[in-house]
């Protein structure tokens, strides 16, 4: 971990050694974008950087918490288990972990925790799965919970969705739990059964951020999400993935041409995530760039969730010969591009497309995979 020299150990911390530890890495999406919401199909892939957490047991009933992230002086945040309550920063993940715990009849005698993480926050490779789930492995081992890895995605599902209040879907704290960098998680979002897919060795992954934030993605996002509900009432359907493209195309009269463009993204892109597992199944790359275009693509035209500087990002990316495929990655509005690239040209092919992106621009991005 890169922590900076002066951050507190464990032990000053805490006046003893840690008796566990545990890590659980970010995620980047591969393909599958506002699939989730719509029962749909996504592809997400473990980054190399992971979230940890040491951990000892106390047995006074509260937690005492500190992460080398957010915290700057030396004394950890501190709650009684059981009275949880919102409003506490970072202090909301680990207490909605507890709390969706104990609503499943699991009650923690106390524990000290310190956290490090890898993962940029905030910048959409779900840092906060990576502590919930870093968390709940953690405790699994300090208390010998009887947790399965789904069942501590569920777990940082619930947290985050009450105690923290953010409406997160299942994939991030899946593809924590579940993934590994080197493979890519196909998990079918309605049913949760999902498939460990191994990324070809010819392959490796490059996330850029393009440093546009994602100024109104709170409200465009409701919006979406809203549009697909309304397409689905229109057409008489509970969910998009109750259609085929056919379907569609015979319900089109009955859809303003705007839902029908919403619709008609999530159902190809459900297609593609499909076509792109097959693709890395059976070590066909060539199938690939071709699928990643009309993502992108699709993303910009069909659910406008793009904007002209990640446009921008992709074109760039697109334009270099070591790059397999390029498309803007999670919920869009801003936020970064994810690009599979020919296997030890990751580092050279990031720079290069950096650079040319600031000098177009003149907005810095950030290169977050692979990692300086
Ligand atoms: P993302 O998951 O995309 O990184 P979120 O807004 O969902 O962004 O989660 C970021 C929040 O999660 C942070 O503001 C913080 O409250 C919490 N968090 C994530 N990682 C850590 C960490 N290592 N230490 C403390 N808090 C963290
Ligand atoms: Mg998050």
């Amino acid at each position: 971990m890169n922590e900076r020299a002066s951050a507190p150990t464990f032990e000053e911390l805490f006046g003893r050694a840690p008796e566990v530890h545990a890590t659980a890495p970010g995620r980047v999406n591969l393909m599958g974008e506002h699939t989730d919401y719509n029962d749909g199909y996504v592809l997400p892939t473990a980054i190399p950087q992971r979230t940890r957490v040491d951990l000892a047991r106390r047995d006074d009933g509260t937690a005492q918490v500190w992460s080398a992230d957010v915290e700057s002086g030396p004394t950890p945040s501190r709650y009684v288990l059981g009275e949880e309550a919102r409003g506490r920063g970072f202090l909301d993940y680990v207490q909605g972990v507890t709390r969706a715990l104990r609503e499943q009849g699991i009650v923690l005698p106390g524990f000290d925790a310190r956290i490090a993480s890898e993962v940029p926050v905030g910048a959409g490779l779900s840092s906060s799965a990576a502590l919930s789930v870093a968390l709940l492995r953690a405790l699994r081992l300090a208390f010998g919970l009887p947790l399965d890895d789904v069942r501590i995605a569920l777990l940082g599902q619930r947290a985050e969705n009450d105690l923290v209040g953010a409406p997160v879907g299942v994939m991030d704290p899946m593809a924590s739990s579940l993934a590994t960098s080197g493979s890519a998680l196909f998990l079918d979002t309605r049913s949760l059964a999902y498939e460990i897919v191994p990324i070809p060795a010819a392959i490796e992954l490059v996330v850029i951020d393009s440093g546009v934030p994602h100024s109104h993605a709170t409200g465009s996002y409701r919006a979406r999400r809203a549009e697909c509900a309304r397409a689905c009432a229109l057409l008489g359907v509970a969910s998009l993935r109750d259609l085929t493209l056919a379907d569609l195309d015979r319900g089109a009269p009955a859809l303003p041409e705007l839902l029908l463009r919403r619709a008609r993204h999530v159902l190809t892109e459900n297609a593609r995530v499909l076509a792109v597992v097959a693709a890395l199944r059976s070590g066909d790359i060539a199938a690939l760039p071709p699928l990643f275009a009309a993502s992108h693509a699709s993303m910009r035209d069909d659910f406008e969730v793009s904007v002209p500087a990640v446009d921008r990002l992709v074109a760039l990316a697109d334009a270099e010969p070591d790059v397999v495929g390029a498309r803007l990655t999670g919920g869009g509005f801003g936020g970064a591009v994810v690009i599979l690239v020919q296997r030890g040209r990751g580092g050279a092919v990031a720079a290069r497309v950096a650079g040319a992106y600031e000098a177009s621009s003149g907005v810095p991005p950030r290169v977050l995979v692979p990692v300086a």
